[in-house]
């Protein structure tokens, strides 16, 4: 985070004579506290200074680079999820292209009966068979999809940190978010809640640059 001259100085001022009231620093800056106060709000929402209530402002203490890693480790996948888009995997791959079109999302995942998961559908995953001269019309999405348990998936307590972590390292664009539900099997079964994709993640990193978060 680049901070303003104004701001080191404000930011100078509290080290050195932290707590202070926010008069104080205006005094000695020779400015209004009005003046100060969008700064005043950008120090304490960054996390850089805190205040307290007849006490002042003080220094947290914090790096600037470890508040940004610990915001992406406290934003969670269920805060910033979408809605998936799902297709049961008896479907055609011809109706998978025509969801995927509609629904313009670059990944589907498929379920059985219930919205539990049983594969990812990717677009190339799509093309290889359209390309491949076979009857789009007859052949089901689950002879092309990605399958469990091979699908790599989020739950919502899961940090955004997490979730890009596994989107980059497994290199795929989109992971479903999943709920796991007990059942009478062994095997648990994954609802499927939600979506993360590259963009979800992209727009967290432009409001973060924003400020706005
Ligand atoms: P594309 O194939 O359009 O480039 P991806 O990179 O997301 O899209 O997919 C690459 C391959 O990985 C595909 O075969 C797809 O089925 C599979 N895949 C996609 N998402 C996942 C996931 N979350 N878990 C496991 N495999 C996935």
């Amino acid at each position: 985070m680049q901070l303003t001259k104004r701001q080191e100085l404000i930011l100078d001022i509290v080290k050195n004579n932290g707590p202070i009231t926010g008069e104080h620093i205006a005094e000695r800056l020779n400015l209004t506290r009005a003046t100060l106060r969008p700064d005043m709000a950008i120090l304490t929402m960054s996390g850089i200074l805190e205040a307290r209530p007849r006490v002042g402002y003080f220094c947290s203490g914090k790096k600037p680079g470890r508040m940004l890693a610990d915001k992406l480790h406290q934003i969670l996948v269920g805060e910033i999820k979408s809605v998936p888009v799902v297709v049961r995997e008896s479907c055609t791959v011809y109706d998978a292209v025509v969801t995927m079109f509609t629904e313009d999302v670059g990944t589907l995942f498929a379920v059985r009966e219930g919205g539990f998961l049983e594969g990812v559908i990717s677009r190339k995953d799509l093309l290889k068979f359209t390309l491949g001269g076979q009857d789009i019309d007859k052949l089901p999405v689950n002879v092309v999809m990605t399958r469990m348990p091979n699908v790599v998936y989020v739950e919502p307590e899961d940090s955004i940190w997490v979730a890009a972590r596994k989107l980059i390292s497994c290199e795929v664009d989109a992971l479903p978010v999943v709920k796991e539900v007990k059942t009478e099997s062994a095997v648990a079964a994954l609802e499927v809640i939600g979506r993360i994709s590259k963009t979800n993640i992209t727009k967290v990193f432009v409001e973060l640059g924003a400020g706005d978060i």
